[in-house]
């Protein structure tokens, strides 16, 4: 299941951008056969991509998120755009490590001391980026660092991804509340009592999944966003805006990976095409194989030359 609603609160104090992504999340675990400690790692961030991806302006706006440290995950990237779809990847999937000491996966343990990066590309001339060092690696602490640090903006982020005992995923979801300009500061006071007392995110996606099994991934998200928010002051109450699609997607085509091949430069493209005769390229997103034979290197050397 995925499915993600947007809602703000009576007094216009805050924002919710709030996401079921288990079914994303599974689909990203079958392509990349991952381990436990990396669909969990892969899994976070592709729910954050997904979820700032929703807080675009735009459908066609691109955001890409990249997790670079020198822990045994080495890099993790996905990208979104403004209508929820997302892809990504880990460069080690099979990364595993000891369970910390509380019994959860080291998914800070895996990306190590680094950076994250965004870049955003909202069709303007230049893309926005914005790069910090990392937190702790655990993906949602090290962002809500970045929105403070980089957008200047007090957001708090809350991810899970709870990996079911035949290493499929149980639940995956995520959250970020957003502080508006001009927010009443008792409203900030009510939401980091109720983000402290707050049960982890991947298991109440999984309670309230399983509570409403039949009903649609609509029903379950508002009642998630209801659950959550049960306990603020009435002023204060979230008010659903918008139900919004999110899930995987690749985008990939042959065109894409011939322009691949084609940045190699003429010099190297003519020695693939002599030393092997034909190329194949595996889509690093969604792991799709295209073929290239000589013809068609023959054909993109003369287009270059
Ligand atoms: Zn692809």
């Amino acid at each position: 299941m995925n499915k993600a609603i947007i809602a703000m609160d009576k007094s216009g104090s805050f924002r919710v951008y709030l996401a079921v992504t288990t079914g994303m999340v599974e689909e990203a675990r079958q392509i990349h056969d991952t381990t436990p400690l990396a669909t969990a790692a892969m899994g976070r961030v592709l729910t954050a991509a997904g979820l700032m991806g929703l807080m675009m302006k735009s459908p066609q706006d691109k955001l890409t998120m990249q997790f670079k440290g020198d822990g045994p995950a080495r890099e993790i990237l996905a990208t979104a755009n403004g209508n929820g779809q997302v892809k990504g990847y880990i460069s080690n999937p099979h990364v595993d490590l000891p369970l910390k000491p509380n019994g959860k996966l080291d998914v800070g343990g895996a990306v190590g001391i680094g950076t994250v990066t965004v870049i955003k590309d909202l069709g303007l001339k230049e893309p926005y980026v914005g790069r910090i060092e990392l937190v702790n690696g655990e993906i949602a602490e090290d962002l809500t660092a970045y929105f403070f640090v980089s957008e200047q903006q007090s957001s708090s982020v809350a991810l899970g991804v709870r990996i079911d005992t035949d290493l499929t995923v149980a639940a995956a979801g995520g959250m970020i509340i957003q502080m508006l300009p001009g927010a009443d500061p008792a409203s900030v006071d009510a939401l980091e009592q109720l983000i402290g007392d707050m049960t982890p995110i991947s298991t109440l996606v999984e309670q309230v999944t399983r509570e409403s099994s039949g009903k649609t991934g609509e029903a379950v998200v508002r009642e998630l966003l209801r659950r959550i928010f049960a306990t603020l002051p009435e002023e204060f109450a979230v008010e659903a805006m918008e139900i919004r699609e999110i899930g995987w997607k690749c985008d990939c085509c042959e065109e894409r990976l011939e322009q691949a091949l084609m940045s190699i430069g003429a010099t190297d493209l003519k020695t693939i095409l002599d030393e092997d005769g034909s190329a194949e390229l595996t889509c690093q997103f969604c792991r799709k194989k295209y073929q290239f034979d000589g013809a068609h290197l023959q054909k993109l050397l003369d287009e270059m030359t």
